[in-house]
């Protein structure tokens, strides 16, 4: 089996995204492959749009907000040594994001948490469950715990 050469990890920050992010990491390591990572901002307003008012969130801007993700995503990206380059921050749909990512930077493993979800929470969609269904190279979904 060829090794995988560029993981894509995921990340949504939930109480359980570092241990994902570890396995991700020890996956890199054992395939000595690139690990990129990617954060979806879909809870910020988007700058300079006709969407009209922007939602505020108690006293803090939508700035505020901003670099707060930003020093999140940072740190994680330091903690898991990943190259600058291989930081992907970006506003948009996560499920669709993740999937344009991993494709335009021929990512060949996409690590997401999943959180098993079944009934009507499967059917209404989860983000791992559209990346596992969409993305055209290999998913693993890590087991959070509910
Ligand atoms: P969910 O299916 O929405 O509970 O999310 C499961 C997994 O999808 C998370 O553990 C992350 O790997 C990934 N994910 C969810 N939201 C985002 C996001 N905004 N940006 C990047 N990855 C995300």
């Amino acid at each position: 089996m060829r090794n995988y050469q560029h993981i894509l990890l995921a990340v949504d920050y939930s109480k359980q995204g570092r241990y994902v992010a570890d396995k991700a990491k020890s996956l890199a390591s054992l395939y000595h492959a690139k690990l990129s990572i990617i954060h979806v901002l879909d809870n910020i307003p988007m700058p300079d749009t006709n969407y009209g008012t922007v939602i505020s969130l108690t006293q803090t801007s939508s700035d505020e907000l901003l670099e707060t993700e930003k020093a999140k995503f940072t740190r994680l990206g330091d903690y898991l040594a990943v190259d600058l380059v291989n930081r992907w921050l970006l506003w948009g749909v996560p499920k669709q994001e993740i999937i344009h990512i991993a494709e335009q930077e021929q990512a060949d493993l996409i690590v997401v948490g999943s959180h098993g979800r079944h009934g009507l929470a499967l059917l209404l969609g989860s983000t791992a469950n559209s990346v596992l269904h969409y993305a055209k190279c290999d998913v693993m979904a890590i087991r959070l715990k509910n």
